[in-house]
């Protein structure tokens, strides 16, 4: 399953600059993950100071 960003989201950024197959985009009040794209490393999870993406 792709990562899904939660509403915890501060828009950091952080997850955007690092996910390797840029599938970050910034959505209206928090940001997004493209689940066609998201190869599920979890990359962005890691960066996350707010554990905003989670596998759902
Ligand atoms: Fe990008 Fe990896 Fe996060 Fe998927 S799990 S959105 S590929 S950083
Ligand atoms: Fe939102 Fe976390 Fe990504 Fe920052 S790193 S933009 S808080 S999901």
């Amino acid at each position: 399953m792709a990562y899904v960003i939660s509403d915890e989201c501060i828009s950091c950024g952080a997850c955007e600059a690092g996910c390797p197959v840029n599938a970050i985009s910034q959505g209206d009040g928090k940001f997004v993950i493209d689940a066609d794209l998201c190869t599920e490393c979890g990359a962005c999870a890691d960066a996350c100071p707010v554990g905003a993406p989670a596998q759902e």
